[in-house]
């Protein structure tokens, strides 16, 4: 420990609380364009509000381009550390699912109820008051250490995409908005469409999101009796409703796509089966099926950091057109063209176009990086835990904005997620044990 440092953290204790709460206050719920700023009034307010604390606590700080987003810098030389986390948050959603109003935190039992108290305001401002107990305990930064404040990151993350337009970038750094230890590695995320005119007469539609393995789909054509003959052979639960049959599923984020059961897969294989097809069926039921992994177009695709491909069919419509909507995750090491060549061409053979919808690069630093060997130590030196490994993940954190930039807490490996959720809180304690990870995080990438 740096000689003062833990009375200097000790007495940022109190402060930070105090300065959480006051942005909690903030109902920083996106609200595209209304008052005349990019995310609405209150996102402008939370961010305004950051950048007060900052500038109290004696950084340099900048609201950027009308307030897409701002940042807050400490220290002195030419490189540039970036610690990345967001004001905005998730609406509250059911306001009889929360004890107390979201927006007017408390605290009970040692935890501080709020929305954002875990993501990402809590952790954002451990970080921020780390920074202060540095200055405070006379430590000299030689590099730079700015705290960028995106104001979008629920929602399409255009606050990052412009600050990546307009400002510096940061050499290394890392984002407060996930868990302890670390995620080195997350997968490309690619989403796409499959699509071609509809030839078939058929019209259905299955899924409702992309991102999940659709649990129901249901059928209201021609053929239920024969597809029930069908679903029973094959040993495909359904239900009949009025007016159908529903082939049953099973719910799973798309990144976990083996962990569910695609509704929209087994109806096509068992349409497919008694010769109801058109385009999006037939390669539903030929290239897929029910295979999360989709190793009929790929092979098996997977690589040791982060582990096979996914492949999630999340959505069909059959209408005027027809449209196949999916998720797919790549391995970090796999460059995406040969996902989409190979896409392409097997699409292709059944009459249906590759459109890509979104992509986010991979994330991913190799386990002897500097800034991973850095972070392990100062989070076993001064997390309590020896056990926990650094994490390769399917999902999609803020830190993959950034080169160089890997998740980093704040969430502890045993802690309730309460994030997005009613009843969101962060458990004090830890968001103390946190600022001392981030301090000496900070201190040790600015050496
Ligand atoms: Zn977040």
């Amino acid at each position: 420990m740096l000689p003062g440092l833990a009375q200097h953290l000790e007495a940022q204790r109190e402060p930070m609380k105090a300065a959480l709460m006051d942005l909690l206050r903030i109902p920083s719920v996106c609200a595209e364009g209304a008052g005349g700023f990019p995310f609405g009034g209150a996102v402008d307010q939370a961010l305004r509000k950051a950048l007060e604390i900052a500038a109290d606590l004696g950084f340099r700080t900048r609201y950027g381009d009308g307030g897409y987003y701002g940042f807050a810098e400490i220290g002195e030389g030419q490189e540039l550390v970036g610690i990345l986390g967001h004001l905005d948050v998730v609406p509250p959603g059911e306001l009889e699912d929360w004890t107390h109003d979201p927006f007017d935190p408390v605290e009970i039992d040692g935890m501080l109820y709020g929305r954002g108290a875990q993501d990402d305001k809590g952790p954002l401002l451990a970080a921020l008051f780390a920074a202060k107990a540095l200055l405070d305990a006379g430590v000299t930064f030689n590099k730079r250490v700015r705290f960028i404040f995106g104001t979008d990151e629920e929602t399409l993350w255009r606050c990052i995409n412009r600050y990546k337009e307009r400002e510096e970038l940061p050499g290394m750094g890392f984002s407060p908005d996930a868990r302890f230890p670390l995620i080195y590695a997350e997968k490309g995320l690619l989403q796409l469409h499959l699509k071609g005119r509809n030839e078939s007469g058929l019209r259905m539609a299955g899924g409702t999101v992309i991102n999940a393995v659709p649990d129901a789909m249901f059928y209201d054509g021609k053929r239920q009796e024969a597809l029930a003959d069908a679903l029973d052979v094959l040993g495909f639960a359904y239900t009949r409703r009025a007016g159908g049959i529903e082939v049953r599923g099973k719910a799973a984020h798309a990144k976990d796509a083996e962990a569910g059961i695609n509704a929209i897969a087994r109806t096509c294989v068992a349409l497919q089966a008694i010769g109801v097809s058109s385009k999006a069926i037939a390669f539903v039921a030929h290239e897929v099926a029910e295979d999360p992994y989709a190793a009929r177009i790929f092979g098996v695709c997977a690589d040791e950091p982060s582990g096979r491909l996914k492949f999630n069919v999340g959505k069909i419509d059959l209408g005027e057109a027809e449209q196949l909507s999916i998720d797919c995750r790549i391995p970090v090491s796999v460059p995406k063209e040969e996902v989409v060549e190979k896409l392409t061409v097997a699409a292709a053979a059944y009459g249906l176009e590759y459109r890509q919808f979104d992509w986010l690069a991979p994330l991913y630093l190799p386990l002897d990086h500097f800034m991973i060997q850095t972070l392990m130590k100062v989070y076993r030196a001064h997390g309590g835990d020896m056990a926990s490994q650094p994490i390769s993940s399917g999902g999609a954190t803020y830190a993959r904005a950034m080169q160089n930039c890997v998740a980093f807490g704040a969430l502890m490996p045993k802690e309730l997620v309460t994030e997005h959720q009613p009843n969101e809180r962060a458990v004090l304690a830890n968001l103390y044990r946190a600022m001392e990870i981030y301090a000496h995080a900070i201190y040790e990438l600015t050496r």
